[in-house]
Formats: structure tokens, sequence, C-alpha cells
């Protein structure tokens, strides 16, 4: 450990780049610091992968002290303690899952002044019990606090745990240490419950820029999933992706159904027992499987910072969640892949179930409506987002997402074709579902069409030049619109809402109007790739990249720490990218610390020397 160098590094760059191996802040990172080290209170809201972590480590390696971090993420604290051990940082945890002897070394470390850092979970700092160790800890030269997934404290956020509104005694407890609030995601509501419940000093508050410039956004309207599942699995062979699904029988189905074919792949929910659980999330975080289907109940704080993909096999409830869940891609900064599969029948299932609970208030109607529409619009994705978010966009063309990518082509007469949807539905007596109305349309002779006599309707093969799941995407789109509804039934039935009878009576009545489809040529051959991904590998040589994650997974193995832990994505490809030879060299490389040099240098310095 660097102790006795600890005193000699005064400045935040200085540190950055001893122990992290970066050379420059993201966004905000750097005002972040500068008020840890003033002194000041703070709420820093920053996206997933922004970086939040950083802002309080960098500081305590400055600061006299060991500083506190409140981490509800229990099953996390010993990657993060483990990784930051790796870097050279003296930190530390306690938490339920130490044993006394384990907590004793801590506790006697932290008395000692060893540690720089310490993690600690909310019920051990405020919980029944606590009152020894708050007491204890308060006369440890605490030099400041760091509450991180600072919203779990409010009930307006997305994740209330009550739990956490007990950190409101931290003030009191620790009246000489500054406290600092991070989170991702943080409306001014939250933003003020925040600063409120920790009772903060005239806090400097940093909200980032919720864009991720990294992900690439599509959606699709739900039609053949496995059909669609394969296609993104063909983009991202090998890479580590999650696929959340909206029902444990999915996620069932489906993590049988990728095994079957061949893909590296778990389940994860909540109706598994606890072991099973835990070891398919520790084969993912270790990278033994490739792919997670989950319900939302997995990934919490999930620090796999190299997942490639996040496919929604179902919309989430709301826009909230859809950037909380889609944000666990690309944290490493490197390009991703976040595709939202829909269908309307998905957001029936929420109104269903927030009813159900006695939850479905306004303002959830309305999360629901702004996921819709996002689901069915047709335009930027980032540029959506961003504004949902309350910022705006500046880029015309975000080169990243499915619009902007020219994937989507905008229908023209997109009017003309509602109306001719909304009239099959009427003319089938608004007592069919989707897909039958879709069969209609197109003319297919199938069994239900011919049996019913529907192709003696006028509507019958009205669009006969269209595909059938194309139609079916128009269907969702204009159900998302407000122009259709479905019944909340076992077989969902598609009526006319008074906007579609409306516009059946007036075609000037819904000049907004927009429908899409996925472009067939784009469906024909693959899909271009991103201009963040043609950056990222650039110049970088696939061969000796994944020699060197192989390399990494025989470290990660042998030390029994996740691949991660050794090195980043990152460091790899601009290891693959430079092909440094010399100890130096390797020491510019973007996330290669003076700790990480001396300790794994040899070893990757061997593989890169030996590729021709
Ligand atoms: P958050 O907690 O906001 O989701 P993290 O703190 O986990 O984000 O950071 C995401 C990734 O970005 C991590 O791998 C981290 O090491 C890296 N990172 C953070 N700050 C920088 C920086 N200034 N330069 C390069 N990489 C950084
Ligand atoms: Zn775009």
């Amino acid at each position: 450990m660097y102790h006795g160098a600890l005193d000699t590094i005064t400045d935040l760059a200085g540190v950055l780049e001893r122990f992290w191996g970066y050379s420059s802040f993201r966004p905000l990172q750097r005002d972040a610091m500068d008020a840890i080290i003033a002194g000041r209170d703070s709420i820093v809201v920053l996206p997933t992968g922004g970086g939040k972590s950083l802002c309080f480590l960098a500081p305590a390696l400055v600061r006299d002290g060991v500083a506190v971090v409140e981490s509800p993420l229990i099953s996390l604290m010993k990657d993060q303690v483990d990784t930051l051990v790796g870097n050279g940082v003296p930190a530390a945890f306690i938490n339920s899952t130490l044993s006394s002897d384990q907590r004793r070394t801590v506790t006697e470390g932290v008395r000692d002044g060893r540690f720089r850092l310490l993690y600690v979970s909310p019920e051990r700092l405020v919980g029944e019990g606590g009152d020894s160790f708050r007491n204890w800890l308060s006369k440890c030269n605490v030099s400041f606090i760091a509450v991180d997934e600072a919203h779990c404290i409010s009930q307006w956020g997305h994740d209330f745990r009550p739990e956490y509104r007990q950190l409101a005694s931290l003030r009191a407890q620790f009246p000489g240490a500054s406290l600092h609030a991070f989170t991702a995601t943080a409306t001014a509501r939250v933003r003020r419950d925040i600063a409120s419940q920790l009772a903060l000093k005239d806090p400097v508050e940093l909200v980032g820029s919720f864009d991720r410039p990294n992900l690439l956004y599509r959606v699709l309207p739900r039609n053949n999933l496995k059909k669609q599942l394969q296609e993104v699995l063909a983009r991202h062979k090998g890479d580590g992706g999650i696929i959340y699904c909206t029902s444990r029988r999915e996620v069932e189905a489906l993590a049988s159904w990728l095994t079957e074919s061949g893909v590296r792949a778990r389940p994860y929910h909540a109706g598994l027992d606890d072991r099973e659980r835990s070891r398919n999330q520790d084969l993912f975080l270790d990278e033994e499987i490739d792919v997670i289907v989950a319900t939302v109940a997995f990934g919490m704080g999930i620090d796999r910072s190299d997942v490639r993909f996040v496919v929604h096999a179902g919309a989430p409830q709301s826009l909230e969640h859809y950037q909380q869940e889609s944000g666990r891609a690309g944290r490493d900064g490197l390009e991703a892949e976040c595709v939202l599969v829909y269908s309307s029948a998905d957001f029936m299932k929420w109104r269903l179930m927030l009813e159900r609970n006695g939850e479905l208030t306004d303002s959830a109607c309305k999360l629901l409506r702004d996921i819709e529409r996002y689901a069915s619009s047709v335009g930027c994705r980032h540029r959506h987002l961003v504004s949902y978010f309350g910022d705006t966009y500046e880029k015309d063309d975000c080169g990243a997402c499915d619009y902007c990518l020219g994937e989507l082509e905008s229908m023209p007469g997109a009017v003309d074709l509602a109306r001719k949807i909304l009239s099959c539905v009427a003319r089938v007596g608004q007592r069919f579902g989707a897909a039958h109305v879709a069969n209609v349309l197109c003319g297919s002779e199938n069994e239900q069409v011919m049996s019913r006599r529907h192709n003696d309707l006028s509507t019958f093969a009205l669009l006969k030049d269209s595909a059938v799941p194309e139609v079916r995407g128009y269907v969702e789109q204009l159900l998302a619109q407000g122009f259709l509804r479905q019944t909340d039934d076992a077989f969902p039935v598609v009526a006319l809402t008074n906007e579609g009878v409306e516009l059946l009576r007036n075609p000037a009545a819904a000049p907004g109007l927009a429908l899409s489809r996925q472009r067939r040529v784009v469906r024909e051959r693959e899909q271009r790739r991103s201009r963040v991904e043609a950056e990222a590998w650039e110049g970088v040589d696939r061969d000796l990249f994944e020699k060197l994650r192989g390399v990494r997974m025989q470290i990660a193995r042998s030390r029994g720490v996740p691949p991660y832990v050794v090195f980043h994505d990152t460091t790899l490809r601009e290891m693959a990218r430079l092909k440094p030879q010399t100890m130096d060299s390797l020491r510019t490389i973007y996330g290669v610390g003076a700790r990480k040099a001396e300790d794994l240098g040899e070893e990757f310095l061997n593989a890169l020397r030996g590729h021709g």
C-alpha cells in the first residue's frame, strides 16, 4: 500500500493519474471533488456511468482522516473495495457479511488511521444496535460522508428504502464531517427531499447531462420476440448483456431457449432461491456466462461495466425506469446497445397491476403515457430522452439511434394509412386482436380470417403490399398514440378511441400523427454500427484484444475476483491499439495506475510482446 506516498499527493489530478491511470476529469467531477475538498455539503446528480464514485474516492485520498461511504448495495461492497485495494487505495468495508474477527481487523485499522475509505451499510450506521458502532466511529476523525444512491432516502424516488430515512441523524452524529449525496436519478422534488432529509447545509448542487452518448437506442414493436432477440445477439457474440422481462415465466422460458441455442445464459428473478440467484449473478459478474435474463429485481448496482447490450423484452413502467435499467449498459464508456421491444399489452399489464395495488394514480398514468410515447415516436431517441429529463439536446444527428442511423422509415401518407387500419378495426366489429386485424389488412387467407368470412370485408387486403409484422407495428403505434385502445382481457381486443372515431370522420383531425417502420434493406443486411462504436474500435487489433481478455480472465480466476476488477475493456482495447512494449509506455495506457502497472504489468507485457 501507498500510505507513505499518500501524504505527498495533494492534487486531485495527480491522484487520478496515480491510482486510476486516468488523465482527465469527466464533466462535473472536478466541481464535485472541489466541494468535498472545501468541506461544503453537496448533491451530485450524474447519469449511471457518469463517474460518481470517483467524485468521492479521489478527495478521500487528499483530505485527512477517513471518508465514510454509505451504500445500500451490500453485495457489491466487497468487489468495490477489492477494486480499490487493487489500485493501491487503502479501503475497507463493514457490513453484516463480515465475521466478528474480520470486523475487528477493520475497526483496528480505522482506529490506527490505516484506511482512507470505509464503506458502511446503512443498518450498521443507524440501525438498532448501531449505537456503539456510531459512537465509536464518531471518534475516528471522519473527514466526510458520501451517501451513494441517495434517492433511496426519498419516497418520491423509484427505490425508496425505509432504512435510508434514518440517515437523517448523520448530521447530528457527525457535526464535523461534510455530507455529500450522490444519485443517478433525481427530479427536483427528490433533490429537495434528499437535501432536507439529510439536513444538508446550503449544498452545492451539481446536475449533469442525462445523455449517454455511447448508448445506441433502438425501439422495436414486438412481433416475433425470439427472432428480434436473435438479431440483437448476432451483433453481440460473446458480449455481456442483460435481457429484462416482465414476468418470471418469460425469464425462465427465454433463459432455457437461449441455453438450448448455445448462448451462455442464466435466469434471475425473485422466485429463485437465494443461493441460485446469487450464484447466477456471480457467474455473470465473473464473465462465466454472457447473458442474464432477468426481471427488474436484477441490477441495482450491477457493476459489470462492460455490459454491451440491454434488451427490454417488454416495456417498463416509466422512462425513469427505462433510463435506470438501460443505463446499466456501457458504463465503461464504450459503445453499447439498448433495445426496447414493446407491445401495447405491456402497458395494459402495468395499468392492471397498478390498479390492483391501488397505485394507479394520475401521475402513474402519465408516466406510462410518457414511455408509450417514447416507444411509438419517430425521432431521435437521444433527443427524446434528454428533453424528457429536462435538458436540451444540441445535436441534430446523434449517430446512435435507430432514427438517426436511418433504420426507421417515416411513412408518407401516415394519416391515410392510419385511417385504413382504423376502418378495418371498425369493420371486424372491434371484436378482434391486433394480429387478426393485421392479417385481414394484409390479405392473409388463414383459418381465422376465412371462417369469419373477413376475406369479404372491404378492408381485406387493403395493405397487401405490407408484411403482417409491419402492420402490427402500425397498430402498436396507433395504440400508443391513443387512436386505438385494447381491452384488458386474456385475449385483448382492439377498439377505437374517441380520437380514432374522430380521425375516421375527419382526416384533418390528427395533424401530428406519424407512423414508421424499420427499413427493409436494414433488416436484411447487418445494421449500421454507431459512430461511437466505430471510433472505439478504430485501430484496435481484435485478435490481440481477445488474447488480452484471456490473460485478464486467468488473473481474475486465480485471484477470485471478477475480470473488471483486473482491468476494464477500455484499457484492454487501448493496449490492443497502442501495443506498448515497455513498462513506461504501458503506464501511459488509460486505466493503468502505478499500482496496477507494478502488480500486473509484466503479465500483460508478455502477452503484448509475444504478439507478432
Ligand atoms: P457511476 O457510479 O456514476 O455509475 P462509476 O463511478 O462507476 O459511475 O464510473 C463509471 C466508469 O467510468 C468506471 O469504470 C470509472 O472507473 C470510469 N471513470 C470515472 N471517472 C473517469 C475519468 N475521469 N476518466 C476515465 N474514466 C473514468
Ligand atoms: Zn438520434
